[in-house]
């Protein structure tokens, strides 16, 4: 862990240096919603306020997320704020460590399905750099995550040693397997910083298929999603022009970086992942927050 010792300026923490607002639809409720995202000077990390329940905040790092197939769900004692993994992932890898978020419904709006319209907002007001410095978070041994149905996640220490990239933190292989026929069995390997993931992750949009749209609506989900805001694919073809050829696994990516995101400390990793989802990644999360012995900060 000598990597900071070596390179002189520690990184810092860092909070947007202004107002901004998101307002959009969310994906599954259909409804509307508005964000507010405000620097945070009280050093409280990045919090989540509801307007309708002053107090009752949510915390990042602080709650596990719920067991919830289609978005990361995170609760509070009195409501619950769902999808917000693509503006947590926007957070976690532009280094954004403390934020007020305002919001005034339960689910954050999809804008164009990807996290490049965060990515931005938060670009055009800019970054402040905060005085603490960034504390990275890391497994003290490699740590494995495995089900029967062949998801698994292995998050072994950082060893800057063998990452390649000279100033990735986190290195992800990440294998997803669909069942549909257009998208088979895909891969993304690769170091992960700010710019490599504005340029190569954060463009990738929310996908659905085709043939699971009546099943989702009939649960109450996907009722806001579109041609706009989600890449639909049926058995045998695109629905809509596609951003990368692999768009679909860089999104899987995305999703994994949002739902990481809630350890409430950037991952300084090797991870090798294979057909997670939302509700397989927040084993991550709760083994964080219920053996925290197992993971150090540096
Ligand atoms: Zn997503």
């Amino acid at each position: 862990m000598g990597f900071f010792k070596t390179y002189m300026n520690r990184p810092k923490q860092k909070t947007v240096a202004r107002e901004v607002v998101f307002t959009g639809i969310g994906v599954h409720s259909g409804s509307c919603a508005r964000v507010v995202v405000q620097p945070n000077i009280d050093k409280t990390g990045i919090v989540f306020h509801h307007k309708d329940y002053p107090g009752d905040d949510i915390v990042i790092g602080k709650v596990i997320p719920e067991l919830a197939m289609h978005a990361t769900v995170v609760k509070a004692r009195s409501w619950y704020l769902s999808t917000i993994e693509h503006l947590m992932a926007t957070f976690h890898m532009l280094g954004i460590t403390q934020a007020h978020v305002y919001v005034d419904a339960f689910e954050i709006p999809i804008l164009d399905g990807s996290a490049l319209g965060f990515v931005q907002g938060f670009l055009d007001v800019g970054l402040s750099v905060c005085e603490e410095d960034l504390l990275f978070l890391t497994p003290r041994q490699t740590l494995s995550f495995a089900d029967e149905q062949g998801r698994s996640i292995e998050i072994a220490p950082f060893d800057r040693a063998s990452l390649g990239d000279e100033t990735a933190m986190l290195h992800i292989s990440y294998v997803a397997d669909f069942s549909n026929p257009l998208l088979g069995r895909s891969y993304f390997e690769g170091g992960l910083t700010a710019c490599s993931f504005i340029d190569h992750i954060a463009p990738a949009r929310t996908f659905g298929f085709l043939e699971q749209l009546p099943m989702l609506r009939s649960h109450g989900l996907a009722r806001g999603a579109s041609l706009g805001n989600t890449v639909v694919l049926s058995n045998e073809e695109f629905l809509n022009d596609r951003r990368f050829e692999d768009e679909c696994v860089r999104h899987k990516v995305l999703d994994f970086l949002g739902d990481v995101a809630l350890l409430g400390y950037p991952l300084a990793a090797s991870v090798r992942a294979v057909k997670t989802g939302h509700s397989f990644n927040r084993r991550v999360v709760e083994h964080f927050l219920t053996t925290p012995d197992q993971w150090a900060l540096f």
